[in-house]
């Protein structure tokens, strides 16, 4: 091939020439260059369960090192479908296809459902991801903004119903609870969002990442569980935000196999199959009974801990905060500290504060959405967070 890096031979297909290290990457690289704390990229400074730990080691000294069956190991479809039940929903192992982290399966599901030209509807802001595979597959993304209401985010349901009413969609990317937002969806707006789906004949993907990260008592819903959704939904979700493995990439699609068949088509031919040991380790914590539930309580209480250290010191830093019902993440407004733009916030604030967030422009898809907003994550130890929010403070 030629060594002329002007010519043509060069050329990226279009479908990936927009395409830049994702904003996590680019936030994670920064704060190692500038020593910042980094509550960019969401990810745990801690260890899963010391159990999960254990079954991975026996598993990889134990000769499970060859390829799983594309679909998943069995022990793992088994205890995922269990696992369902607790979210009021059934489902048989053969309706399990387990993937390479949920993003695979967000992936595989975008490319299984929609074609070229095909509509895409989700909300503004979205996980990065969705845009991405949308663009992969030609598909063209939608995205309904959800609108700043008090100190929280709302659906606008007449704007989702005339998106879909516009021109047909095919498909409906859910994520509840959300990412960047903190949103968990209420049991009125999953209603509002299915009887849309219904109406319009939608196949829906419910990225269910954070399901055991709700915070404050309430339960995590599920569209899915909702009437008539369990046949038009696969849940996706993953073990990385739920056993503190986030680089373990063991996610899952859940759903009738009219849906999941499809969906497996599509991924048997970007990974077949990954993680072995790692399949069995999860499969084997998720069955450990009372000890799954001890840890998944104390993760969800010492998250919620952490979420109102990060959102009081915020606070006191002078920053307006949005609450988070789920998930990793705070948002707060950067013209609080009389910045207009979330970009410039987020590239000042290691030399300000010696801290990294996210902007939450990355997240957006349309033209007229806000660009006050940055993202801290709380999946952090105390000690840290407490670090990062005096520094703020002493800005
Ligand atoms: N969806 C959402 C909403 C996320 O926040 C993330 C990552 N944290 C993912 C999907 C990707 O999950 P995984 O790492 O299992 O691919
Ligand atoms: N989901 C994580 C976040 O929102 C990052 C995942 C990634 O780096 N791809 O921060």
């Amino acid at each position: 091939m030629t060594t002329d890096p002007t010519s043509d031979a060069w050329r990226p297909a279009a479908r990936v020439r927009s395409f830049h290290p994702s904003v996590f990457s680019a936030m994670t690289e920064l704060a190692q260059r500038t020593g910042a704390i980094n509550l960019g990229q969401g990810f745990p400074d801690t260890d899963g369960p010391e159990l999960l730990l254990k079954y991975a080691a026996e598993a990889l000294h134990d000769g499970r090192n060859q390829y799983p069956p594309a679909a998943g190991l069995p022990e793992l479809r088994e205890a995922l479908a269990e696992h369902q039940e607790r979210h009021g929903l059934r489902y048989g192992p053969e309706e399990v296809v387990v993937t390479t982290g949920a993003t695979e399966a967000i992936a595989a599901a975008v490319l299984a459902y929609c074609g070229p030209g095909e509509r895409l509807l989700t909300f503004d802001p979205c996980y990065d991801s969705y845009a991405a595979v949308a663009a992969l597959a030609g598909a063209e993304l939608v995205a309904v903004p959800l609108v700043p209401d008090g100190d929280g985010f709302a659906l606008d349901a007449e704007a989702l119903r005339a998106a879909a009413a516009a021109r047909p969609a095919r498909m409906l990317l859910l994520n509840s609870p959300h990412n960047p937002t903190g949103k968990a969806f209420t049991g009125a707006e999953l209603e509002q969002i299915a009887a849309v789906c219904r109406e319009f004949d939608l196949v829906v993907v419910t990225d269910e990442v954070y399901e055991h990260l709700v915070y404050d008592g309430r339960p995590h819903r599920s569209i899915a569980a909702l009437p008539e959704m369990r046949d038009r939904t696969v849940v996706v979700s993953s073990a990385g935000k739920t056993l503190n493995a986030t680089g373990w990439k063991v996610g899952w699609a859940i759903g009738p196999t009219r849906l999941t068949g499809p969906l497996l088509g599509a991924k048997q031919f970007l990974t077949f199959g990954s993680g072995t040991p790692l399949q069995y380790a999860v499969a084997q914590t998720l069955r450990s009974g009372p000890a799954f539930e001890e840890w998944v309580r104390s993760l969800r209480d010492g998250l919620r801990e952490r979420r109102d250290l990060l959102r009081t010191g915020l606070g006191e830093a002078g920053l307006r905060t949005f609450r988070a019902e789920g998930g990793y993440f705070v948002l707060a407004d950067v013209r609080s500290w009389n910045f207009e733009d979330d970009l410039e916030f987020c590239h000042r604030l290691p030399e300000l504060a010696g801290v990294v967030a996210v902007p939450v422009s990355a997240f957006h898809q349309t033209p007229g959405a806000p660009r006050w907003l940055a993202r801290f994550a709380f999946c952090k130890r105390p000690e840290l967070l407490r670090e990062a929010v005096s520094r703020l403070a002493a800005v």
